[in-house]
């Protein structure tokens, strides 16, 4: 039987497909009141002098709000937003709307579940009880063949085993009718400027010119298979570096929840069965199980993925030097393949995955910094920021993660000769060297004066 009124808490799942929390409070309650809170601790200035969440980020939520209101308005309802702390809001929101259940996603990280636990202790002395589903993964939870402690510390082990058990659930069907009790002021969306931001220009070179919410990922899906075919030859321009074509650019919806793995999933096999079915179409599937196993590791270690010497506890050294530090931020290493890519990131949002792995790689083993302060800037400044695949990428790459290979070494240079051979991507972000007439990314004495080649920060016979 429906039971009175039931605040649907979205979080990273902010989309009506494929929604159980959505679906469970449409089957459960009379009426739903959609909420979303953005708390201002995502906006604190953190040790290194940034913030947690950075503009880009903050923006493609706000945009995101914005279209699933827009969608809930369709079907007779509204999203609440409210700006503040979770744990106040809702249980005082709920005592004003006679609430008796808050329906809302399990979610897997410290801060996350710092709130659940303060949340509960608020609400069950009120009465009001609250129900978690497990939704941001391909495969569900409850159906991998391993519990939660038991997750492999080796990735393929776990794909292999987990692909020949496990089947991906069935969507839930988008619903077509929200019950909203009525009178209920439902809150301007904010602007980016009240929260103290502002963002540049779009870059016209961006490899993300994307906005948020459920419609445009879904258009951008739809694109990348039905309309481009570039699903179809994935594997081999996954690596690249330049444009919105070289992979899906799916991530900062998914880490939103604006589209769901499954979706994505299903339309694959549906592509699979009525165009074409290779390497690339498994590929993208391969790489979203990726995503699952970073989640699902988060879950296992704890508040380890967060710590300096990791999953493993390896007590590496690392140097906290801060000067160091900021020319990698800034993209001023005199690395150009570094630079670039660093670049990229602080003017977009983005970068590859490829960009990535360099970076990361760079900072600490190279440089020997705190992966965590390279975990802590890819927070703040990636437009896809999730913090299981953002930390236990950063902990892989760092030596302190699930990386099954003792010290993977990245060597820049010859990175950059294979991803960058023609030296296009260093020219694109890189205004100094894109003056050059003819630049050869292969040719160090070609570098202008503010490259400085090889780099004073280190020791460059290590990559010969
Ligand atoms: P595609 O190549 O099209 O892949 C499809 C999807 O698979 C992606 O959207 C993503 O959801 C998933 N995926 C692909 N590679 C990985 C991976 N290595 N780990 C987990 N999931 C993956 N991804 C994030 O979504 N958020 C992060 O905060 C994040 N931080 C990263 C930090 C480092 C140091 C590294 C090396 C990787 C990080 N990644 C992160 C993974 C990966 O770089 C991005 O998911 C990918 O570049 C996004 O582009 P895309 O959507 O076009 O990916």
């Amino acid at each position: 039987m429906k039971k009175g009124t039931a605040i649907v808490w979205l979080r990273n799942d902010l989309r009506l497909h494929d929604n159980e929390v959505l679906s469970s409070a449409i089957l459960k309650s009379e009426f739903q009141i959609p909420l979303y809170i953005i708390d201002p601790r995502w906006f604190a200035q953190g040790d290194l002098g940034f913030t947690k969440t950075g503009a880009y980020r903050l923006q493609f939520i706000l945009e995101a709000l914005a279209d699933l209101r827009n969608s809930l308005r369709n079907i007779g309802a509204d999203l609440l937003i409210k700006v503040g702390q979770p744990e106040e809001i809702i249980p005082k929101l709920a005592k004003t709307l006679k609430v008796n259940t808050i329906f809302t996603s399990q979610e897997v990280t410290q801060e996350e579940i710092f709130i659940e636990k303060n949340l509960e202790n608020k609400i069950f002395a009120q009465g009001i009880s609250i129900e978690y589903y497990w939704q941001s993964t391909l495969f569900h939870i409850d159906d991998i063949p391993y519990s939660a402690q038991h997750i492999p510390d080796i990735f393929t082990e776990f794909r292999k085993e987990t692909e020949k058990t496990t089947k991906v659930r069935t969507l839930f069907p988008e619903p077509l009718q929200i019950k909203f009790p009525s009178g209920l002021e439902a809150g301007d969306i904010p602007s980016l400027a009240s929260f103290g931001f502002s963002l540049p220009q779009p870059h016209s070179d961006s490899a993300f010119p994307f906005e948020g919410g459920e419609t445009a990922a879904k258009a951008r899906l739809h694109y990348y298979l039905w309309e481009s075919n570039l699903i179809a030859e994935y594997k081999e321009t996954r690596n690249g570096l330049i444009g919105t074509d070289y992979s899906s650019k799916l991530s900062a919806w998914l880490s939103l929840g604006c589209i769901s793995p499954r979706y994505i999933y299903f339309e694959i096999a549906k592509y699979e069965k009525e165009r074409k079915k290779n390497q690339s179409t498994y590929w993208l599937i391969f790489e979203l199980l990726w995503r699952d196993y970073f989640r699902l590791v988060a879950r296992k270690f704890g508040n380890k993925l967060f710590a300096q010497d990791g999953l493993k506890g390896n007590s590496l050294k690392w140097k906290t030097d801060i000067a160091n530090f900021i020319k990698w931020r800034e993209g001023e290493t005199g690395i150009p393949f570094i630079d670039a890519n660093m670049r990229e990131l602080k003017l977009t949002g983005f970068m590859s995955n490829r960009g990535r792995q360099n970076v990361a790689s760079f900072l600490t083993k190279d440089l020997e910094i705190d992966w965590r302060w390279g975990a802590a800037w890819f927070e703040h400044c990636l437009v896809d920021y999730d913090p299981c695949s953002n930390w236990g990428n950063w902990a892989y790459i760092a030596g302190v993660g699930n990386d099954p290979r003792e010290n993977r070494y990245f060597n820049i240079l010859t990175q950059a000769k294979r991803y960058d051979p023609k030296g296009k991507y260093v020219r694109t972000w890189i205004p100094e060297i894109a003056q050059i007439e003819g630049f050869n990314i292969n040719r160090p004495d070609q570098y202008p004066n503010t490259i400085k080649y090889p780099s004073p920060l280190v020791k460059i016979e290590k990559w010969a």
